[in-house]
């Protein structure tokens, strides 16, 4: 099995990183040929997702439409002050799970990873394992 943490740097409040790179990075520092990546967000106020990468504004239509989603005024007693980014993070998940065909992601034409911050700016981790098929 091979390990990897890489950083991801946030720049506002709500943002969606494309972390692709990255983790193409550490899939070919792996040599795996035929295998699982899993990625592994380990923060309560961000999350993973994989979506449309060819056009930004699909990005900024997401936070648009959760800012719409979850009520920023309800009563919320977390006394942090950010339950809408805890909500979020639910939402979304903390993982996500990749297939490696032939050394490389089998993502679709128009897929991206993204880092989905939600209660930044921050310098987040996401952890990475990959498992080869025997
Ligand atoms: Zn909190």
């Amino acid at each position: 099995m091979h390990k990897a943490t890489f950083s991801v740097i946030t720049n506002s409040s709500m943002e969606l990183v494309d972390i692709t790179a990255q983790v193409s990075t550490v899939v070919k520092e792996s040599g795996v040929t035929d295998g699982i990546c899993h990625l592994y967000n380990p923060h309560t106020t961000a999350a993973l997702t994989i979506n449309e990468g060819a056009d930004p504004t699909v990005q900024t239509d997401i936070i648009m439409a959760l800012k719409e989603i979850i009520p920023f005024e309800l009563p919320f007693r977390h006394a942090e002050g950010n339950s809408p980014s805890h909500v979020l993070a639910s939402f979304f998940g903390a993982s996500e799970m990749l297939f490696i065909d032939q050394g490389r992601l089998l993502l679709g034409t128009w897929q991206k990873i993204y880092f989905c911050e939600f209660d930044g700016p921050r310098t987040r981790k996401v952890h990475v394992r990959i498992v080869t098929e025997a």
